[in-house]
């Protein structure tokens, strides 16, 4: 047995690198400079209006569109210069675009713009400007941007519409709302973990109601709630949350929801790492490996470093692999909690059982094949296989049995499983690493499985799984090969 582990901070990637970095530029009441009188240069000037810029538009000629558009700008005003542009127009101009005939005069626009300091856009000649305009949600002050770095905008525009969908236009006002409560929220007398719990409410809110102007009424009733939640807060709050099996689109809502919000993540080796780029990017990542065979940290220090850092005020997340509720040792974390007077909450996650299934395509209570499911561990505290098992409950025939941490004692499970009675000729199935991009399966009798697992060691977490229900996928010829469609 290898010593405990400590508790470590994990060192995660750094950012992969980043095509174009997104920034919101503050236009209001700043001046901006377009160059061009056409309709492309026009709507580029009502886009610069719309967030708020007055707008000095330097064209010699100037299309119907653009006029008509400075007659009714959408907020700043547009103004007609009717020359081209000098370089001394650059003067106190925030930001500069210009719609050249060609190469040599975009090279002449972006030469002045930069000797003057004003970041350049050269309409349709990337190469030229500073920054690119990106396909725009708008649901101000809530502002989403697109960009493809200039590889697609067709795909940009795509993914806009497919977000136009899913933002409730709604989300316009909340946002608005959000903006004249800040003061009064941080009046309000709330402590900043109490204020950053009004944001989770107030968010919750938000996205419960998006069809309904947000009213003062729910400014005072989400104060209330925060205000009453208080104690707890200033305490911390612990959510033990399940990662599901591994792939991340398994991952509940409030399970992404509680990822972001945290101050510190304690999770277990099982806990696939692509699930932690849902967290929030500052949160405190830490591994706290329990996996059942390695090396890993006693639970007591686990339980001890949860309430610690509650009560030093954290928003603690404890991630577990699968659901937090089987085998995870919650009930420990849980009560360690509750004695030390913190607020614990628990989001369901997908057991290994039930993401296998899923991926097998088998019913796990199918009518007529299975009365109950049974989920049993095959590694106890002491390492060894559990002396208490019910063997005959183990061996019924109209029972789906799950195996979890198998690995090691299967051998002994099997045969003290037949000694109750098992048939060996039922069909079972080990999957390793379900719903992962390296699942594998063995299918086979379970009287041959623990040879076939032994010959076969997976790398990953294993479950295997026992009962008529699986009947379908164990191959009619024992020792043939299975195979599962790859993907979701
Ligand atoms: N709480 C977890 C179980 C933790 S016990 C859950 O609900 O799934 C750890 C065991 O779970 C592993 O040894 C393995 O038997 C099983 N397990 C977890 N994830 C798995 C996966 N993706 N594929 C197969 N078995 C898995």
């Amino acid at each position: 047995m290898n010593a405990p582990r400590k508790p470590s901070e994990q060192m995660l990637p750094r950012m992969e690198p980043l095509a174009r970095l997104p920034l919101f530029f503050a236009l209001d009441g700043k001046r901006a400079l377009v160059a061009g009188g056409s309709a492309a240069a026009a709507w580029k000037a009502e886009l610069l209006s719309a967030a708020g810029a007055q707008v000095d538009v330097f064209a010699a000629v100037a299309s119907e569109v653009l006029v008509a558009l400075a007659a009714q700008p959408p907020h700043g005003a547009i103004v007609i210069r009717g020359r081209g542009w000098e370089a001394s127009d650059f003067a106190g101009a925030a930001i500069a675009l210009g719609d050249c005939a060609d190469e040599a005069e975009a090279q002449k626009f972006a030469a002045a713009g930069r000797a003057a300091g004003v970041p350049v856009n050269v309409i349709d000649k990337p190469d030229f400007g500073d920054f690119a305009f990106g396909a725009i949600v708008n649901r101000s002050p809530l502002v989403i941007g697109i960009s493809t770095d200039g590889a697609a905008p067709v795909f940009a525009q795509a993914i806009r519409a497919k977000l136009e969908g899913l933002i409730p236009r709604g989300f316009a006002r909340w946002a608005d709302a959000a903006r004249r409560w800040r003061g009064a929220v941080k009046q309000s007398g709330l402590a900043f973990a109490g204020r950053r719990q009004f944001w989770q409410f107030f968010t919750a809110r938000a996205l419960g109601n998006p069809d309904r102007a947000p009213v003062d009424a729910d400014l005072h009733a989400l104060l209330g709630q925060a205000h009453g939640d208080g104690a707890a807060v200033e305490h911390g709050l612990v959510t033990l949350v399940g990662a599901g099996p591994g792939d991340p689109e398994l991952l509940t809502l409030r399970a992404v929801r509680a990822l972001q919000s945290a101050d510190v993540i304690l999770f277990d080796d099982l806990v696939s790492p692509n699930i932690l780029d849902f967290a929030r990017r500052e949160a405190k990542k830490m591994l706290v490996g329990k996996t059942g065979y390695r090396s890993s940290c006693r639970q007591t220090d686990i339980n001890r470093l949860i309430v610690a850092l509650a009560k030093g005020g954290k928003r603690v997340v404890r991630l577990k692999g699968g659901d937090p509720m089987i085998f995870g040792r919650a009930g420990e974390e849980i009560a360690a909690c509750r004695a030390a007077g913190i607020s614990v909450a628990v989001v369901p996650g997908i057991t290994a059982a039930q993401g296998a299934a899923g991926r097998l395509g088998v019913s796990l209570t199918q009518r007529g094949l299975a009365r109950r499911v049974q989920y049993l561990t095959g590694h106890g505290e002491d390492g060894c296989l559990p002396q208490d098992i019910d063997w005959q409950s183990a061996a019924a025939t109209s029972t789906t049995t799950v195996v979890y941490m198998p690995s090691g004692h299967l051998d002994e499970l099997v045969t003290k499983a037949i000694g109750g009675g098992l048939d060996p000729a039922t069909s079972a199935v080990a999957v390793a690493n379900a719903t992962r991009p390296h699942e594998t399966i063995i299918a086979d009798r379970i009287g041959n499985l623990p040879a076939r697992l032994a010959a076969e060691p997976a790398d990953g977490p294993v479950i295997v799984m026992i009962g008529r229900v699986l009947g379908d996928v164990v191959p009619a010829a024992p020792g043939s090969a299975v195979t599962l469609a790859s993907g979701s």
